[in-house]
């Protein structure tokens, strides 16, 4: 599933691709994805210029004078640019062609992302989404403050979405392993200290894996739904049974609220 880091990447990827761009067609390959995709689309935006591209949580907003297209990924999205003249792929359900003869081109196989449209760029789906985890709304003392009183434990404290965005499992057990926090803490038993150190490593953790991404995918084509760019980087997810590189402790895997949970019980308390 394409996390935050990924979704950054094709943000800075696209950008240099089609802002100032005039869009000429947009295709409607299908109706809908996740939800009916607006028809409206192919008359509205055609012969509209592209000004900016923004993200927000995991979705990207591509920004026109008569409102914002808002494309999230689900599980499977990925996003091309390519000549005009390339034969469409399967899958690929969405197609804004542009005037410089090249086409932005929405792949998404199991149809779990979206393609929405806003006015006025606000949208119900973007209201409840939390803070920017590289942001400065995201400062030392906001975590602890949110956490208050909160008896569910700490991973999934980080990974609601209604809190702060993007810290999705893999980055929610790589940052408690690089904060020494132990998963399994109720997030409103952790200290002030503790939580500063947690969001220290939230956003250390996170741009490094924006920078992995965006090294790898210098010649911005094409994108996949793999985290795998960033899958060398893992020191405790996905290490089950291995040595903690920091205490030489083993570390163990265990179920959390239905997913995989990777933390060294020796060095994470
Ligand atoms: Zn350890």
């Amino acid at each position: 599933m394409p996390e935050l880091p990924e979704i950054e990447t094709i943000k800075r990827g696209l950008t240099p691709l089609i802002i100032n761009q005039k869009v000429t067609k947009v295709i409607l390959h299908r109706e809908n994805l996740r939800w009916i995709i607006p028809k409206h689309l192919s008359t509205t935006l055609t012969n509209q210029l592209i000004s900016t591209i923004n993200r927000r949580g995991k979705y990207l907003l591509i920004k026109f004078e008569v409102g914002t297209l808002i494309i999230h990924l689900g599980m499977s999205g990925s996003i091309t640019v390519v000549d005009i003249n390339t034969p469409l792929l399967k899958h690929e359900h969405f197609e804004l062609q542009l005037k410089n003869g090249t086409s932005m081109r929405l792949k998404d196989p199991r149809r779990f992302g979206a393609v929405l449209f806003s006015k006025d760029g606000s949208h119900k789906l973007l209201d409840s989404l939390g803070v920017e985890p590289l942001k400065k709304s995201f400062y030392d003392g906001y975590l602890y403050q949110k956490s208050r009183n909160k008896q569910q434990n700490i991973k999934a404290f980080i990974m609601d979405n209604k809190i702060v965005v993007g810290v999705g499992n893999i980055y929610a057990c790589e940052s408690l392993f690089m904060a020494s926090i132990n998963p399994k803490l109720k997030a409103g038993s952790i200290s002030k200290t503790r939580y500063n150190v947690l969001t220290q490593c939230i956003k250390t953790i996170l741009t490094q894996a924006i920078k992995v991404g965006g090294t790898t995918l210098k010649d911005f084509v094409q994108v996949n739904g793999n985290p795998g760019y960033f899958t060398k980087n893992l020191s405790v997810y996905g290490c089950k049974n291995k040595k903690c590189y920091r205490c030489k402790g083993i570390i163990t895997w265990f179920l959390q609220n239905q997913r995989s949970t990777f933390y060294c019980k020796k060095c994470q308390t």
